[in-house]
């Protein structure tokens, strides 16, 4: 079996041959069979250093046998019956530990869920409509996330999405003064920021930045929803809230909170989420704010996130894959310098992302660090997948608790291969 082959027969199944537009790719992608620790292999054979892990879920690496033992057990004692569980209650209780803000904890099933159901609590609470999101942010692909999605633009990035909607959402960049004065609008009750800053912090937000706007929101009494979907379970047990001190009113997990599945989470203060309650009546609704979902909280995915949490709330497995995304920022900042490429290897946390053309991001708004050029983009990443190095997207890539030093390290040969490809081909001087 071909990664050709395989990518013909997709695209006669599935639009573009994919499940999911990221994945796409000319002239097609490759076809994973199976992946273990910080590395994967394709149908054809061919291993890549894993710098994706599952689009940020797999923290622990791939195939961690706590997981899949528990996955296992699981699977025999029951796949899902839709009814309560004692795993359900042991996972909350976990997040409730390790997130200040986190008082109750309800299940999704994916983090495009849980952002949807954070904005219908923020304006149940509220009682208004109107919500503020921070230019270039991610929040998922629902119908409420997608206008200001796109750095730079007003526009809704796709199609379909009534304009009655759109019209509800307000975007600013991440200026405290710029958000003070969008919020003097009465109508706008909720605010949601990504809390890495724009995609995993490819346009970073600095701890102050964030602190102020934190301050704002709470001046204006607006609630105040922080979209940790990335940063959680990652920047530390606690994400980024418990790293910093900033506490929202309500958070969004997924990836890592799953221990891997699919799946996600909203946690909160306990006079939001109790709306969910179903004694909670108001305005002769009880719950106040319905949330169903058939598969929310399954008992395999369960199973698996209460596996890992005890790993994920000792800080190690964050301060290895730390380790290893500060050696590899390194690395490539002095391969960058040695080969006389004006550029920037760059992040926090298990992050690194790579900006070509200058030596500081300053002064760069979120749409000018978010538009190198497409080609150049490509060749870089094509290059590295050449390379046997596979990224998650744009210029950026992440590290798991599996990656260790000697396998940066060979990621770092294929960076240098790639990066002298480039100047080669004239894509890159
Ligand atoms: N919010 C952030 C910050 C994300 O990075 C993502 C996904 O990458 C989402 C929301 C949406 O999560 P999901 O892909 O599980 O729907």
């Amino acid at each position: 079996m071909s990664n050709t082959d395989l990518s013909t027969r997709s695209r006669a199944a599935l639009p573009g041959g994919v499940s999911h537009e990221l994945r796409y790719s000319t002239p097609h992608p490759v076809f994973i069979d199976h992946a273990k620790g910080a590395e994967k292999w394709d149908v054809e054979g061919r291993r890549y250093i894993d710098f994706k892990m599952g689009s940020a879920s797999q923290m622990l690496g791939h195939c961690h046998p706590a997981i899949v033992e528990a996955i296992q057990k699981q699977a025999e004692r029951s796949i899902f019956s839709a009814d309560c569980h004692a795993a359900e209650a042991t996972w909350a209780e976990w997040v409730n530990h390790l997130y200040p803000s986190a008082e109750r904890t309800r299940f999704t099933a994916s983090g495009t869920e849980a952002t949807m159901l954070a904005l219908r609590l923020g304006r149940a609470w509220s009682g208004k409509d109107h919500v503020l999101r921070i230019d270039g942010h991610f929040h998922g692909w629902h119908d409420h996330a997608l206008k200001g999605a796109m750095p730079g633009s007003d526009r809704a990035s796709s199609l379909g999405i009534p304009d009655a909607v759109n019209d509800l959402i307000h975007v600013c960049s991440p200026d405290p003064q710029a958000m003070e004065a969008i919020l003097q609008d009465a109508r706008i009750g909720t605010v949601i920021v990504e809390a890495s800053g724009a995609n995993y912090g490819c346009v970073p937000l600095a701890t102050e930045n964030l602190r102020a706007l934190h301050d704002v929101a709470r001046a204006a009494g607006v609630v105040l929803i922080l979209d940790e979907i990335i940063t959680g379970f990652r920047w530390s047990p606690g994400g980024r809230q418990a790293r910093d001190g900033i506490v929202p009113d309500l958070t969004t997990l997924a990836k890592t909170v799953t221990g891997g599945l699919p799946g996600g989470a909203v946690c909160g203060c306990a006079e939001i989420m109790e709306l969910m309650n179903n004694e909670t009546q108001r305005e002769g609704l009880a719950p106040a704010v319905s949330h169903k979902g058939t598969f929310n909280g399954s008992p395999l995915v369960a199973a698996a996130a209460c596996a890992a949490m005890p790993l994920l709330a000792t800080g190690e497995a964050q301060a290895q894959a730390d380790a290893m995304a500060t050696r590899m920022r390194d690395g490539m900042n002095k391969t960058l310098h040695d080969l006389g490429v004006v550029g920037l290897a760059y992040g926090e946390s298990s992050i690194f992302h790579l900006y070509f053309g200058r030596t500081s991001l300053d002064g760069l708004s979120a749409a000018q660090i978010r538009s190198l050029p497409k080609p150049q983009v490509k060749a870089y990443r094509d290059g590295m997948l050449e390379h046997g190095v596979d990224l998650m997207a744009y210029t950026s890539g992440l590290t798991s608790a599996a990656h260790t030093p000697d396998l940066i390290d060979e990621a770092l040969d294929g960076f240098c291969a790639t990066l002298t490809a480039m100047i080669h081909d004239g894509v890159l001087s």
